[in-house]
């Protein structure tokens, strides 16, 4: 599966925890992000992620095209919701494309643990 990995920066440091705490898992999987998020996590995990352009530069938006297309499985987008983002019409659009294609998006890190232990115990129980 396709999973998209986005976060907002005061979130990255929860996304990497979050990362290194599923790296097995998410191991399993094909990993997209957005620019600083997937520059950041490869470094700090070693998990290989294709990484698109910065979110406010249009990193949403490619990875919002994919999820058009069907490509992708899962989207964790860890928002800061305390900071106003000058790519906020990008951030809905993302949000909203997902609800259009009943994607599983997690936008905070309670539900982000959620869905990956999930679907942790499912490929465990295969
Ligand atoms: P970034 O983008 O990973 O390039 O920081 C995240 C975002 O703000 O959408």
């Amino acid at each position: 599966m396709k999973i998209a990995l986005i976060a907002h920066d005061k979130k990255k440091k929860d996304m990497i925890e979050l990362a290194k705490k599923y790296q097995n898992l998410l191991n399993r999987h094909e990993l997209i992000a957005t620019g600083t998020t997937g520059t950041l996590l490869t470094k700090e995990t070693g998990l290989p992620i294709a990484c698109y352009l910065s979110g406010p530069l249009g990193g949403d938006q490619q990875i919002g095209g994919e999820i058009a297309q069907g490509q992708v499985g899962l989207v964790i987008f860890l928002r800061d919701p305390m900071t106003p983002q000058p790519h906020e019409p990008d951030i809905s659009a993302l949000i909203r494309i997902c609800d259009v294609h009943n994607i599983p998006v997690a936008t905070n890190l309670g539900t982000a643990s959620l869905l990956l232990s999930g679907l942790n115990d499912k490929l465990t129980k295969c």
